[in-house]
């Protein structure tokens, strides 16, 4: 198989098994080789960091998010469908209106709750 051409970036999405979920999910790209080759990836939903195993690749999910609502209140593990960065994931609730969104490419800050 030919490697794909694509150039990471930390905080960029790959998708890896993650053992202490016991799932296949999206991970974080944390750190990279001098050579721009991913080393180590973190899993959003559990923090743990693991060396990154080429050849993942992402499965369609069959659970679709309904559509983002800025007023809606989510939790972590929810999905979302965003209009422009399409399906997500809320990995993080970080103040009572700022959440962060695993999207396809990387992590995204949202308001939530804005009523
Ligand atoms: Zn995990």
């Amino acid at each position: 198989m030919e490697e794909e051409k694509r150039v990471f970036k930390i905080g960029d999405r790959v998708d890896q098994m993650c053992i202490t979920c016991n799932e296949e999910r999206g991970h974080i790209v944390v750190s990279l080789s001098k050579a721009g080759r991913i080393t180590r990836v973190g899993c959003p939903m559990c923090a743990s960091r693991v060396t990154y195993r080429r050849g993942t690749t992402r499965r369609a999910s069959n659970k679709l998010g309904e559509p983002y609502d800025r007023m809606r209140a989510y939790r972590k593990g929810q999905t979302l469908m965003h209009p422009t960065f399409g399906e997500g994931e809320v990995t993080a609730i970080i103040e009572p209106q700022k959440m962060d969104v695993l999207f396809a490419d990387h992590i995204r800050r949202m308001i939530h709750a804005q009523s």
